[in-house]
This record gives C-alpha cells, sequence and structure tokens, in this order.
C-alpha cells in the first residue's frame, strides 16, 4: 500500500513538472536590432523570449562588442540580424567569443533578415571598390530596409518560417501571428500612404545617408545631405554650399536621425531658414516609438506634420491634385 501511494505521488510530480518544463519552455532570441526583436515578438508571442542587443537610443554601426552580450548569445537558440554589413564591426566577436555553435553561420540558428530582401531591391550598391576615403559608407548597400513596411512584412515572414522550423509545435499559433501582423501592418501602410501622398514630389535634406527606403517608398527626394561624406562631418566649405543649395532650391525640411548630434544640422538649418526634424533611427529611439508599427507612425506623422508647416503652397496643391484625382475617378 505504501509503495503504491508513492509510485502514485512520483507519478504526478513527474507528470506536473515535466509538462510544467514543456510549457515554460520558450525559445531564446538574440537580435541585433530593436526593430527586429519587435517583428519576433509580434509573431512569436508567449512563446519567444526576445533580447536585442542594440537598444534604439545606439546607433547599430558603432557598438561594442560587450562581454554581457556574449553571454547573452551563448544562452540562444536564435540569432537574428540586419545582415548586408550593419553589424560587421561587432557581431562576428560576439558570436566568436559566445561559444554556441546553433548561432554560427550556416546553423540553424543563425539568421540574416537581408536575405528577405531581394537584392535587387537593396539601394545604394556602392559600384566598384570601397575605401576610407569615401567614410563610412555601406558597403553591401544601405541596411536600413526596414525603414520601407514592405519590407517589414517579409522580414516577418521570414522570421515565421524560421520559428516554425526551431519550434514546429506552436506552428498554428506563429502562422496565425503572422497573418495578424500582415494584416495590421497593411492596414496602417494604406493610412500612412494616404496621410504622405501630400508629400509627393518634395525635396529635403538628410543629415546622414540613413533614411533612403523611408524616403523611397513615400516618394520623397534627398535632394543633398549636411554630413560631408557618410560619418564624416561637414567642413565650413560643405556647409555653405549646401545651405546655398537650401537657398536656391528652397528646402525647408532637414532631417536627422536622433543618435546624432544635431548641431551641425541645427546650424544649416538655421542659415537655410528651415525646420530640423529628428526622427527616431530605430524602435525605441524616442518616446512614441515603441513598437516597428509605432516606429512608421512615429515618422510618416512627424514628416507630414513638418511638411504642412513648412511646405503649406506644395502640400496644398498636392491635397487638390488628389481631390480632382478622385473626382475623376468618381
Ligand atoms: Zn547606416
Amino acid at each position: 500500500m505504501q509503495i503504491k501511494r508513492i509510485k502514485i505521488l512520483l507519478c504526478f510530480l513527474m507528470v506536473f513538472f515535466g509538462w510544467h518544463t514543456i510549457e515554460a519552455q520558450e525559445l531564446n532570441i538574440v537580435t541585433t536590432l530593436p526593430s527586429l526583436a519587435s517583428i519576433t515578438k509580434s509573431i512569436g508571442g508567449e512563446h519567444v523570449e526576445v533580447y536585442s542587443i542594440t537598444r534604439g537610443v545606439q546607433d547599430a554601426h558603432y557598438i561594442e562588442a560587450k562581454p554581457s552580450y556574449m553571454v547573452k548569445l551563448n544562452r540562444a537558440d536564435l540569432l537574428i540580424y540586419s545582415g548586408l554589413e550593419l553589424e560587421i564591426g561587432w557581431l562576428p566577436l560576439l558570436i566568436q567569443g559566445a561559444r554556441n555553435h546553433d548561432v554560427t553561420p550556416g546553423a540553424s540558428g543563425h539568421l540574416n533578415a537581408s536575405l528577405a530582401i531581394s537584392t535587387s531591391n537593396i539601394l545604394e550598391k556602392p559600384r566598384g571598390e570601397v575605401d576610407r576615403s569615401m567614410g563610412d559608407v555601406h558597403p553591401a548597400g544601405n541596411p536600413h530596409y526596414l525603414l520601407n513596411p514592405y519590407y517589414g512584412i517579409k522580414v516577418a515572414e521570414q522570421i515565421t518560417d524560421k520559428l516554425i522550423e526551431l519550434d514546429p509545435s506552436h506552428m498554428d499559433v506563429y502562422d496565425s501571428n503572422f497573418e495578424q501582423f500582415r494584416t495590421e501592418l497593411q492596414k496602417k501602410i494604406t493610412e500612412f500612404e494616404t496621410e504622405a501622398a501630400i508629400l509627393k514630389g518634395i525635396e529635403l535634406v538628410c543629415y546622414h545617408v540613413h533614411w533612403s527606403y523611408l524616403l523611397n517608398w513615400l516618394d520623397i527626394k534627398a535632394a543633398g545631405y549636411v554630413e560631408l561624406r557618410p560619418g564624416i562631418p561637414p567642413t565650413p566649405r560643405h556647409k555653405k554650399e549646401i545651405t546655398a543649395l537650401m537657398k536656391r532650391k528652397n528646402l525647408k525640411i532637414v532631417i536627422i536621425s536622433s543618435w546624432k548630434d544635431p548641431t551641425k544640422a541645427e546650424e544649416v538649418a538655421d542659415v537655410a531658414e528651415a525646420k530640423l526634424l529628428i526622427l527616431p533611427g530605430e524602435v525605441n529611439a524616442m518616446p512614441g516609438a515603441d513598437s516597428y508599427i509605432e516606429w512608421l507612425d512615429y515618422m510618416v506623422r512627424n514628416l507630414v506634420d513638418v511638411a504642412i508647416e513648412v511646405e503649406p503652397e506644395t502640400t496644398q496643391r498636392q491635397r487638390d491634385r488628389q481631390r480632382e484625382q478622385k473626382r475623376g475617378t468618381k
């Protein structure tokens, strides 16, 4: 009798703890960017634990390969990174130091998100040799593709496939989370495009080559850059040239990402009587940009607001044109 009771108790304990460990088993995921972390959380939901190495306030080009990041990677089932050499300065060191075969190149827990974007859609691929004199150019092309929400959908789809591969038992959850994410983002894209239609054809100046995918998507043109070359601050002469260009073309907006020192951009905007717009360079870079969709929302809303303020004629003209087009289609 005694033995039987112990057996029952043992069975109960095994079932309870066995069940418990399976339930608590989440995929441990490390991403390099908060935007990738946000998308991954949307798909993985409660079945993933996500840690982003960079915080939104940091410029992911320049991160120190800290041992604490290696510890995170050592315990990870999956590493998701931007690719296109964005993390070239630090990620290889972290992978090496992590001593975790699962996240090394070629292993199943190593996901280069840029592979979701077809090469022909990568912007600013340098022609010919790249050397230091050209500044901090992106040698494999511009890696900030998540600024275009259509690529956000592609990346989300790729992450969904990877989660299903690593954790097939939750396939239905991942699939339905993806559908929900895609539907929500697609709805927002339609709203963004309607709202931002008044920006079509506007020209502005950027501090740095960072925004190309956003500008391309919204049909806005960067007429010039405050930096002399990518990553290299302007000389007094370049500042004069860029302000002269702005005056000549009547450019009223300068944009800069939140992690850059705004001093030089401010000076240029002042002289040219233009408005400096600070935008979050990543998810979590500024309050109100707390998820991938909120980040996009923040950028579109602020661009529209500033354009209505400083480009009232152009935006009004676009509005009239849209109204006429609507009438035409009725
Ligand atoms: Zn960059």
